[in-house]
């Protein structure tokens, strides 16, 4: 019976182990490697090393770094006061693309998800609450995805600080449902919320929501929007964005936007 060469064998194999990555995927770029020129296959074996080799995580924030402290931690121009946590370092790039955001931030390597068998101790929780003990941060901003996983870390957050005195916000309106903030737009993710119960509940499942097309918040003002429409707005992912100054009307429809 044929068999690839082991050697080949051996790079399905560990391109099978990459994220996404199926058997038939790694077949396919497993042969493409081979009909790469050799500089190239080199080049793409190196890049792998060196980046493995140099970057390391940030001693205070968990963010990837080559020096370490990182350069957002060192950077004397950023807001001392405010911290936005994430779960991952590309949340951190994300975030940093909206060029809104100027505050510090913290990696938290991931989410509470007991079905993983992660816990709040495989997090870096115990580093964020080391830093907010220093009594400097004043905020902090939640920004981990809208997720069951990155909602239940959101609440252990909201718990756990709340006796520091430390104001907890949460990045959650106007995200669609399942989203991730990688790809959240711009002017979603610099939009925060107070995190409460309340701002949790998904579109739709509040009991209190009032029927669609009443016109009319929980509290019975009128909802106005801008004159010649005649629909609410909707932003590029589909989800209603409510232009509401309380957290209760932006239960109406999803995850609206609310100042606080
Ligand atoms: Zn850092």
């Amino acid at each position: 019976m044929f068999s690839f060469a082991p050697p080949l064998v051996r790079l399905i194999e560990e391109l099978s182990k990459l994220p996404t990555v199926g058997p038939k995927t790694a077949q396919r770029l497993a042969f493409y490697m081979l009909s790469m020129p050799v500089e190239d296959a080199e080049a793409l074996a190196s890049a792998i090393l060196e980046a493995k080799r140099r970057i390391r995580y940030c001693s205070i924030c968990a963010n990837i770094t080559e020096a370490d402290p990182c350069e957002l931690c060192t950077d004397a121009k950023r807001d001392q006061s405010v911290i936005c946590v994430v779960e991952n370092p590309r949340d951190v790039a994300a975030m940093e693309r909206t060029r809104e955001f100027r505050g510090l931030y913290h990696v938290l390597q991931g989410a509470i998800s007991p079905l993983d068998g992660i816990g709040p101790d495989d997090l870096r929780i115990a580093e964020l609450l080391r830093r907010l003990a220093g009594g400097t941060v004043l905020e902090l901003i939640v920004a981990t995805n809208p997720r069951v996983e990155g909602e239940a870390t959101a609440l252990y957050l909201a718990k756990v600080i709340k006796p520091l005195g430390v104001k907890v916000t949460r990045i959650a309106h106007g995200l669609p449902v399942g989203g991730d903030l990688e790809y959240a737009d711009e002017v979603t993710r610099r939009c925060r919320s107070p995190l409460t119960r309340e701002n949790r509940f998904p579109a739709g499942s509040c009991p209190k929501t009032p029927a669609r097309g009443s016109g009319t918040r929980s509290n019975g003002s009128a909802t106005r929007w801008p004159r010649g429409r005649r629909s609410r707005p909707r932003d590029s992912s589909g989800a209603s964005r409510t232009p509401a100054s309380s957290p209760r009307g932006s239960l109406k429809k999803g995850p609206a936007a609310t100042s606080r």
